[in-house]
């Protein structure tokens, strides 16, 4: 049996051999999505636009309509198309939110669905301590999420913004999107991805860049212990001194594009009678005027800024060939059918607990559903 293995599904297999079994050969999905991996995609969707069109004056915008097309509509565990405000299927992180962003026409067209939002919403994140995400009412998941995805519509706009301001100008010309790469060895065994990008930096360095949005920092030398990036550089790298394949450019550097989910904001109140600026928690202005207090009303302004990070580095031809063959283990314990468990990674799998647990623990399939083989 010849085997496909990508960074992602060797990854998987890393965590645990039960759960790529789950996952890759029984075809087994959560109904429940991460937000995180449909807005990265609607993300990353769009700033393919962006990257291809880089010099085009008009991108920006461009690139903000292809994010909220993505983001109306999107593909659910089945691979179905689905509409994306309303959907229950999504779990939301609490980074995704942020009431600051929405506005008043947002606020209105929310209680149009729910008149007590704001008890809804308590209710649910208490229920979501507590119990599984589709054990939640399918209404209440519906509102919540809409609220949310809301907020992540408004966070994109910012987000796609800072990326062209801060981190676009690091490229002087794009060479490849989304590039497939497909390495195969003489069993026919293969490994293969998708490259977000390859571009030629201002230092003329030919770099393999990873997209990230996230809700943590990434550290400053990320990219030299990056196990995706030195795949990816491998691979290339192989491919260049392959005087029968087409890719000439040898990669001398990797880097991590990444935008914050975490907002830094600034919100102010102003006092429309007097002027003055209040930090104060009062409902209205507690100047002093004339002996008597002002009483005035505020004028909210809120202003927000993403941080970003562009983190170039470089990966040691060691490592390069690190990579490699530990896929090449993993391929092998595929092949002899090893999958053992790894029961340490049952309840925390970046913060929620592993989507098979009820089919591994109990036989009970329980929020899965089956792709057809
Ligand atoms: S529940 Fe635990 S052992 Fe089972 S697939 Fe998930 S991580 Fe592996
Ligand atoms: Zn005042």
């Amino acid at each position: 049996m010849s085997i496909k293995l990508s960074h992602s599904s060797k990854n998987t297999y890393l965590q645990c051999g039960e759960k790529y079994r789950l996952h890759y050969l029984e075809k087994y999905r959560p109904v429940t999505l991460s937000s995180a991996l449909v807005f990265g995609s609607a993300i990353d969707n769009s700033l393919n636009v962006m990257l291809e069109n880089k010099d085009n004056p008009e991108i920006l915008k461009m690139t903000i309509e292809t994010f909220n097309r993505n983001w109306e509509q999107g593909e659910n565990s089945l691979r179905q198309v689905v509409d994306m405000p309303l959907n229950p299927d999504i779990k939301y992180s609490k980074y995704d939110q942020d009431p600051d962003l929405l506005e008043k026409s947002d606020w209105a067209e929310l209680f149009k669905y729910d008149k007590s939002f704001f008890e809804t919403k308590s209710e649910i994140e208490t229920l979501m301590s507590e119990v599984d995400w589709v054990d939640i009412s399918e209404e209440k998941r519906r509102i919540y999420n809409y609220y949310n995805w809301l907020c992540l519509k408004k966070k994109a706009e910012l987000l796609l913004t800072a990326y062209y301001n801060d981190i676009l100008p690091n490229f002087k010309t794009i060479i490849a999107v989304q590039k497939k790469v497909e390495l195969i060895d003489e069993a026919g065994n293969n490994l293969n991805g998708v490259i977000d990008f390859v571009a030629e930096l201002q230092d003329g360095r030919i770099a393999i860049v990873d997209n990230k949005t996230t809700s943590t920092e990434y550290e400053e030398d990320a990219v030299a212990t990056s196990e995706q990036l030195a795949t990816y550089q491998a691979i290339l790298n192989i491919f260049a001194h392959d005087t029968d394949n087409d890719w000439k450019h040898e990669i001398k550097a990797c880097a991590y594009a990444v935008m914050s989910k975490k907002l830094i904001k600034d919100v102010k109140k102003v006092c429309k009678s007097c002027g003055k600026e209040n930090t104060s928690t009062h409902k209205t202005c507690d100047n002093v005027v004339n002996g008597s207090r002002c009483n005035g009303e505020f004028e909210k302004t809120k202003s927000f800024k993403v941080k970003t990070q562009f983190i170039p580095g470089t990966i040691n031809e060691e490592f390069e060939h690190a990579v490699i063959e530990n896929a090449t283990t993993v391929k092998s314990c595929i092949e002899m059918g090893l999958f053992p468990k790894n029961y340490s990674s049952c309840e925390n799998q970046f913060g929620s607990p592993c989507p098979f647990i009820h089919l591994c623990h109990g036989k009970n399939p329980k929020g899965l559903v089956k792709l057809e083989k």
